[in-house]
Parts: C-alpha cells; sequence; structure tokens
C-alpha cells in the first residue's frame, strides 16, 4: 500500500468542488520547473469527467504561461473537449489568457488594469522606471562562445539570456543590479541580474525599493503604483482602488468571471465561492482564500467569502504565530505531511530522496478527491 503523502485534519470539512483554483510553480510543476505530466492528466479529466472548471494564477507572465503551461496542456488527446473550462491569468490577474476553439490562444487585460496608468505608460512612468535599470533594447545580445573584450561583461536575465554591457562606454544606472523584464505587461519587473548559471547574489534591495519610490512619488503615483521585494526582483505592482494587486485580488477575478460569464449568473456567487477549492504551496498562496470583491456585488454574498486550500508547500513555507497571515492557515483542509520517501534505484545500485510536497503530493490528493467523489458541476 502506498503511503499517504498528505494529511486531513478534519475530514467534515471536505465539500464538493466545481472549481478549483491552482498555484503553478511547484504546485503543479515538477522539480525540473515543468508541468507535471500527471497532474495535468488529471486536470483535464476531471474537467472532462467531472465538469469541474480550473483557474491558474501566477505572477508570470503571459508568454510564460503560454510556453510552460498552455502548450503543454494542449498535447492532451482530451484537451479540445475541456478547454473551455480552463481559464489563465498571468501577472497575478491582470492579463487573461484561454484557448478558442480554433486552438488559439486568445489573450485580454482585466478591465481595471487595461487603463492603469503603469500598463498604458501614462506621462511616460514606464519609460521612467526603465531607465533606472539595464534595459535588453540598449545591450546586444550575447551569443555562447561569443569573444568578449576586458572592457565588457554578459549579464544574465531571468530567462537565462545574455547581454552584453561595455564597462567603459555604458552609463550605469540608478539601480544597477537589475535588469528590465521585457515580458511583463501589466506590471513592471526589476529583475535580479544573473550569472550565467543562472544564480542571483544576496543583497540589501531596501536602497534600491527607495529609489524606485522616490521616482513614483515625484510622478504623484504612489496611490496608483506600489513595490514588492521579493528574494529574485522588485516588483512594481498596479493598485487597483488603493489596493495591491495580489492573489485575494486575482482570486476575486476567477471566481467572478466564472460566476458572470462561464455559469451566467445561473448559480448564487456564494454557492460558487462554497464550491471552490484553491491549491498552492507558498505563503502568498493562503490569499487566495480570501478572495476579494468589487463592491457592486458585494451585495450578492451572504457571507464573508472564504475558499479551502489544499496546502502542499513544507511546513516552514507555513506562517508562524502572530504573523498577518496565521489566521488563514486555518482554512487549509488538505495538507502535504512533508515526510518524503526514499527511492531505491537498483541499476544505478543508489539511493535517492524525495520530497513529498509539490505536484506529487497534488497526484495523489486528485486521486483521493476522486475517489471520494469530492468533484461535481455547478451547473
Ligand atoms: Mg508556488
Amino acid at each position: 500500500m502506498t503511503r499517504r503523502l498528505f494529511s486531513i485534519p478534519n475530514f467534515a470539512r471536505i465539500k464538493k468542488y466545481g472549481h478549483i483554483i491552482w498555484d503553478i510553480d511547484r504546485t503543479i510543476t515538477d522539480e525540473d520547473g515543468r508541468l507535471s505530466q500527471e497532474v495535468a492528466a488529471k486536470i483535464c479529466n476531471v474537467a472532462k469527467e467531472d465538469g469541474v472548471f480550473h483557474s491558474f494564477i501566477t505572477g508570470r507572465d503571459a508568454a510564460w504561461i503560454c510556453a510552460n503551461v498552455i502548450v503543454p496542456l494542449q498535447q492532451f488527446y482530451m484537451f479540445a473537449d475541456v478547454r473551455n473550462k480552463l481559464d489563465f491569468y498571468g501577472e497575478v490577474g491582470s492579463v487573461i489568457q484561454h484557448v478558442d476553439e480554433s486552438g488559439n490562444v486568445t489573450k485580454w487585460f482585466d478591465a481595471d488594469i487595461e487603463k492603469h496608468p503603469l500598463r498604458t505608460n501614462q506621462n511616460g512612468i514606464r519609460d521612467k522606471l526603465r531607465k533606472l535599470v539595464y534595459d535588453p533594447d540598449q545591450l546586444s545580445p550575447f551569443q555562447e562562445g561569443m569573444k568578449l573584450e576586458t572592457t565588457q561583461e554578459v549579464y544574465f536575465d531571468a530567462n537565462g539570456q545574455g547581454y552584453v554591457v561595455n564597462l567603459d562606454r555604458q552609463e550605469v544606472p540608478l539601480c544597477h543590479p537589475y535588469i528590465w523584464s521585457t515580458s511583463k505587461e501589466a506590471f513592471a519587473t526589476y529583475e535580479k541580474i544573473r550569472s550565467s548559471d543562472g544564480r542571483i547574489s544576496d543583497f540589501d534591495q531596501t536602497p534600491f525599493a527607495d529609489k524606485i519610490r522616490e521616482v513614483i512619488r515625484q510622478e504623484g503615483m504612489q496611490d496608483q503604483i506600489d513595490l514588492e521585494v521579493i528574494g529574485t526582483a522588485i516588483n512594481i505592482v498596479p493598485k487597483v482602488n488603493g489596493g495591491k494587486l495580489g492573489k485575494s485580488w486575482a482570486a476575486g477575478k476567477a471566481l467572478l468571471n466564472l460566476w458572470d460569464k462561464k455559469l451566467g449568473r445561473r448559480v448564487p456567487l456564494d454557492a460558487v465561492v462554497a464550491g471552490t477549492i484553491s491549491a498552492g504551496d507558498g505563503l502568498a498562496d493562503l490569499d487566495f482564500t480570501v478572495p476579494v470583491f468589487p463592491h457592486t456585488v458585494e451585495g450578492e454574498l451572504r457571507t464573508k467569502p472564504c475558499l479551502d486550500i489544499i496546502f502542499v508547500g513544507s511546513r516552514n513555507d507555513l506562517p508562524k504565530p502572530g504573523h498577518h497571515s496565521f489566521e488563514l492557515t486555518k482554512n487549509i483542509i488538505i495538507q502535504a505531511t512533508g515526510e518524503g520517501t526514499l527511492a531505491v534505484h537498483s541499476n544505478r545500485q543508489s539511493i535517492t530522496w524525495h520530497d513529498a510536497i509539490g505536484a506529487t503530493v497534488i497526484a495523489q490528493v486528485l486521486d483521493y478527491m476522486k475517489l471520494w467523489t469530492s468533484f461535481r458541476s455547478f451547473l
């Protein structure tokens, strides 16, 4: 018998679900960063057999999602039957993608983001922010085997593309340890410059964040633009109605889209919320459980919206008591035990360790939920 890689703190709380909100990285991707084939197959299966909708929400941009999630999903033979059940939310809900009946990927911006100054480059704000870092469009791309002068160095971006910087001629930008991400459309991201093997250096990002804030303040846009400092980058994010974009905002958008567009409001919004489960592996994913809705639909809700979550990160990723997100851990209804396994490879005569987190756990959870008929269609 296979040992279970997850625990269920309270069986009584497991409901029937018609919609899953997915984080992407490390939740449905394997250790090598690729979409887990097993999870992808099961997602398509519950979409087809049980009529379950799926919303994928990530901070990654639309181009990345298309190449790393949509295209691999399209390889599955039943994809054409389920494409209408899947929606992809890039840049945390700012850019939405969908596959149409001819198999083409169509993309549009969220209505609140469409006209946002950071996206439209109002008063040249995007250009001004872009000038504070190294800009790939102003540098020549590095090709493998290229011979460099002693005055030249190669800086790599997050996708592994190198750019040649002329130390003697190039002007050093204000935020010099960063490079502009050219694929972001709603956000603006300063990626930490990487070495050829993709490594980033660890340094205090506060002075740079302060410089960016100063520029935003000078432009009088502090109420519309906010910063988020993460390990690999500084994200410059739109604020909508005074709130910073995040997974709560994105979850609200996904639920609203499902209720309004896909279900044609034939089911109460409360029922859509109750019939949705989320899945993630990081602290930020706990925000899925408290979706934010625009004031215009708040009247539709009789109770404060709250989602269940399957948490497949390690215990270290969870907030400690006293942390502002600690309260949200009560929404975890299925949790990875974190008890990994040893795999014995007889041909190699070796034993390797496999962490019981991420997609490996999700694959097992989906089997369990399917077995106990935890899925159902809204209509
Ligand atoms: Mg993740």
